[in-house]
């Protein structure tokens, strides 16, 4: 727990509070749940990742966020580091995001990067196992595009992208070859790619699909359906897909053969990854409450009333935030923050100012 997070807890108390005292126009609320959305979103896919060790320690990670570094990668190279290295040992440099990834070793200071890492300058492994695609040069899908698209064509513009849950690779959910119908199903949860469902040893898996119909199983010793539907399509499968999947002896040599044992694995999921960023967090927020409180506890009275001024200045300085974000649209801008943050520094370099007057 650091002083930032329990800084950024008493700003999020604030703002809490001053939501629920003004009421909130429809716009305000609208980019307010936007602001939401995103924090959530950042908190799902970083939060079981460490921000301050290197993951190299603990060797191939079952699931971790990943970043590739188009600066300092050699000779082209395909590599990606973790987290915390995105954060201490390339914060300078041009980074590709890709999200989660399943069982990869940091490759940062691993020689194929032109940089050492700032968490063990010794390391010179080559992570044999990690296996890189496209994704590592910034480029996803079939159609092998970058995300965010600069040159985006039109029949992509609304698109939303997907991974694919065997080769992970990111797919324009219009690449997968389906319709409408089965793109708009409220069930679709997995996905798994055309690609990969061409493969022999992959097509048994189409039997588990929501496409497929006849669910009608093998036999009373194998759940797997009969049915293999033909298609050249990707594949939705329902949320708890991954528990229906047969385990007799054959449907294991099935998965062992084309090397997709995880999938019956539930914490391999992305869902089950970002589960567990959601608690991390929520006992990140406990512990920054406690740390406030027992802080304020321990303050004699002339500290309790310099923060609550500190505060009730902070409260006041967000409200007129809000109130001029309202009267310009709703919507919070760059140009608001910076006003406010401005504001804030100004309050502290005179509070200085005036503690150092004291001293004289
Ligand atoms: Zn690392
Ligand atoms: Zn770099
Ligand atoms: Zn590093
Ligand atoms: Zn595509
Ligand atoms: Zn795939
Ligand atoms: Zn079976």
């Amino acid at each position: 727990m650091n002083e930032r997070s329990a800084e950024a807890r008493v700003v999020e108390k604030i703002m809490e509070d001053l939501q629920k005292e003004n009421g909130n126009t429809e716009e305000q609320l609208q980019t307010i749940e936007e602001i939401e959305a995103d924090q959530k979103e950042q908190i799902s896919v970083l939060g079981a990742s460490d921000a301050d060790n290197c993951s190299f320690p603990q060797g191939y990670c079952k699931r971790q966020a990943l970043y590739a570094c188009l600066t300092c990668a050699k000779d082209g190279q395909p590599a990606a580091m973790c987290l915390a290295c995105s954060y201490n040992c390339h914060d300078d440099c041009e980074l590709v995001e890709l999200y989660t990834k399943r069982d990869f070793r940091c490759d940062c200071g691993t020689g194929k990067y032109h940089r050492k890492c700032k968490f063990d300058e010794s390391k010179n492994h080559t992570n044999e196992k990690n296996r890189y695609d496209h994704n590592f040069d910034g480029k996803y899908c079939e159609c092998l595009r970058p995300y965010p698209d600069p040159d985006c064509p039109e029949e992509l513009k609304d698109d939303e992208m997907i991974q694919c849950i065997v080769c992970e690779d990111w797919w324009h959910s219009s690449c997968l070859k389906l319709t409408k119908e089965e793109l708009d199903n409220d069930d679709n949860d997995e996905m798994i790619c055309p690609r990969c469902l061409a493969k022999p040893e992959l097509s048994f898996l189409r039997c588990y699909s929501i496409s497929n119909a006849d669910k009608e199983s093998v036999s009373g010793d194998c759940t797997k359906p009969k049915n293999e539907p033909k298609s050249t399509s990707g594949s939705f499968f329902v949320e708890d897909f991954r528990l229906k999947i047969c385990k007799c002896v054959d449907c294991m040599k099935l998965l062992t053969d084309a090397k997709v044992e995880f999938l019956i694995d539930f914490d391999d999921s992305v869902a089950a990854y970002e589960q567990k960023g959601i608690e991390a967090h929520k006992e990140e927020e406990k512990e920054a409450d406690d740390q406030i409180n027992n802080f304020l506890d321990k303050l004699d009275h002339n500290g309790q009333m310099e923060v609550a001024h500190g505060v009730a200045f902070m409260r006041q300085m967000m409200k007129e935030m809000f109130e001029k974000a309202q009267s310009s649209g709703g919507v919070i801008t760059n140009e608001h923050t910076q006003d406010l943050k401005r504001k804030l520094a100004e309050r502290t370099e005179e509070m200085k100012r005036r503690r150092l007057n004291h001293q004289f």
